[in-house]
């Protein structure tokens, strides 16, 4: 691809804030004068000490992909700002294909701010948001689909969904895009020949049946796995839903502590001392999971109880996995039966707390309320680690094995199954008598939606839209 003839642009490009380190970025043709005109190295401060304001004569000669140790100068003021170490990176081995500065300061806002400023006063402007890696896809470094991945890469919270997202990044997806992309060139590149040469070639070049099979196994099977990737991906991005319930004072508030580690929701001897939802994110086997304290639920005439015990209701209904917690001590109580009666249809894992003061649920039919029972005593620490396992069984089962799975975002979900209805609608029409330059159009609006999906001719507004929700400074 044509590399872009674009300004120089410029970012911070590390999150706001204090760190150890901070990262200003440079891209564009006039990345390393930018540098030139702020930067000064070692030798010539001290001789001119650092307070006068005295530019080196000769530009500094950078190695390219090599780092290099100096300092950054507001030559207006007279001052350093930061003792230093850039790289300086020529075109077209970056990340963005232009030629690319990268500033390594002290990790503080003012110094940050200070540098980007005496940058942006030589002549580079403020990147936009997503900008580099616009640029990285409009000089091909990568296609829309892997650059759409590096904004997955970034807002990943668990190990699973950082692996799964570096998998788009690496060009997954986009080779399962390539493998249909051929077999439908190849097809229509056939079609053609019979529309526009038929008197040319042999009568069987199109041969339906066997076009039908070679789109069912090399496009319609490979994406429509990928396709119902989509919603285990919803698991990854969002997590999945876990609701603490039970009566009040049986000790869910403080299994939720217990499990985030943290002492967010209050504990105490009251009955119905939780009157509203809490809800806390964590992380489990690598999943990320939204986990709700509902309030304790039982008859009651105070209306704000009331409303915490609807919108408790409310939750349950929408979890994925429901820790009915009961005491072990007291056995499945009426009152416990009856709450249970409300349940929705997910799964629900009985806990058992308080065992250091008995436990008489081994009499009890607990299989006929619950798809799994674990005793515990959060006040004893007993039985945490088997419910933190029984936990993460329940969450992966539901969510099945995650490890090389491609999973699309909505985008290219959407795009998929329009694909997917197309090629639908060609193979129910494959052996009408239609005429082929009808079946043709079909096939080739497949490609132009696979196109849109790795970003072959694909308009400015899409692009804009896409890249507006990365970062600055990515
Ligand atoms: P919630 O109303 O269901 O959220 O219950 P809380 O977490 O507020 O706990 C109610 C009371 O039970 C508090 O006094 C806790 O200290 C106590 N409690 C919680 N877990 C245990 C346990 O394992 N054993 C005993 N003996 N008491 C517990």
């Amino acid at each position: 691809m044509e590399q872009n003839k674009q300004d120089t642009i410029a970012a911070i490009a590390s999150p706001k804030g204090l760190g150890g380190v901070g990262v200003i970025r440079i891209s564009g043709p006039d990345a390393l004068d930018v540098l030139q005109s702020i930067y000064a190295d070692k030798q010539h401060t001290v001789n001119n000490g650092l307070n006068g304001p005295v530019r080196p004569t000769k530009p500094k000669k950078f190695i390219s992909h090599k780092l290099t140790h100096g300092f950054i100068i507001n030559w207006f003021k007279g001052h350093i700002i930061d003792e230093v170490m850039v790289a300086y990176m020529q075109a077209p081995a970056t990340y963005t294909g232009e030629d690319t500065v990268e500033v390594y300061t002290h990790g503080g806002v003012a110094v940050m701010q200070n540098v980007l400023d005496v940058i942006l006063n030589s002549g580079a402007r403020l990147a936009e948001p997503g900008e580099y890696t616009k640029r990285a896809f409009l000089n091909g470094k990568l296609d829309l689909a892997e650059a759409e991945a590096v904004a997955d890469v970034i807002n990943a919270e668990t190990e699973k969904s950082m692996l799964s997202a570096g998998r788009n990044l690496r060009g997954d997806l986009s080779r399962e895009l390539y493998v249909a992309r051929e077999t439908l060139l190849h097809i229509i590149m056939l079609f053609e020949a019979s529309i526009d040469f038929p008197e040319d070639v042999e009568d069987d070049i199109v041969d339906i049946a066997k076009i039908c099979l070679q789109l069912q196994s090399e496009c319609i099977d490979r994406l429509t796995a990928i396709h119902k990737n989509y919603e285990y991906g919803c698991y990854l991005k969002q997590g999945l839903k876990l609701a603490v319930a039970g009566r009040p004072n049986v000790g869910k508030s403080s299994l939720m502590n217990t499990l985030l580690r943290q002492e967010r929701v209050l504990v105490s001897d009251e009955a119905g001392t939780t009157r509203d939802v809490v809800t806390e994110r964590w992380n489990i086997g690598g999943f990320p999971v939204e986990l709700a304290d509902t309030a304790g639920i039982h008859e009651t005439s105070q209306n704000l109880e009331k409303l915490g015990i609807a919108k408790s209701f409310e939750v349950i209904d929408n979890c994925d996995c429901i820790l009915f917690m009961f005491e072990a001590h007291k056995g499945l109580t009426e009152a416990d039966k009856a709450i249970l009666k409300r349940m929705p249809d997910a799964k629900v894992i009985g806990v058992a707390n308080k065992t250091d003061l008995g436990n008489v649920t081994g009499n009890i039919e607990l299989q006929n309320y619950f798809d799994e029972v674990v005793p515990v005593s959060i006040k004893n620490k007993h039985g945490l680690e088997e419910l933190e396992t029984t936990l993460i069984n329940a969450v992966t089962q539901t969510s099945q094995n995650f490890d090389n799975m491609i999973i699309p975002n909505l985008r290219q979900t959407k795009l998929l199954a329009q694909i997917l209805e197309l090629l639908d609608k060609f193979k129910a029409e494959a052996n009408t008598n239609l005429p082929a330059e009808y079946l043709c159009v079909h096939l080739e609006n497949v490609l132009k939606l696979i196109n849109t999906i790795l970003g072959i001719k694909v308009d400015t507004d899409i692009l804009d839209s896409i890249f507006s929700n990365f970062c600055i400074g990515k």
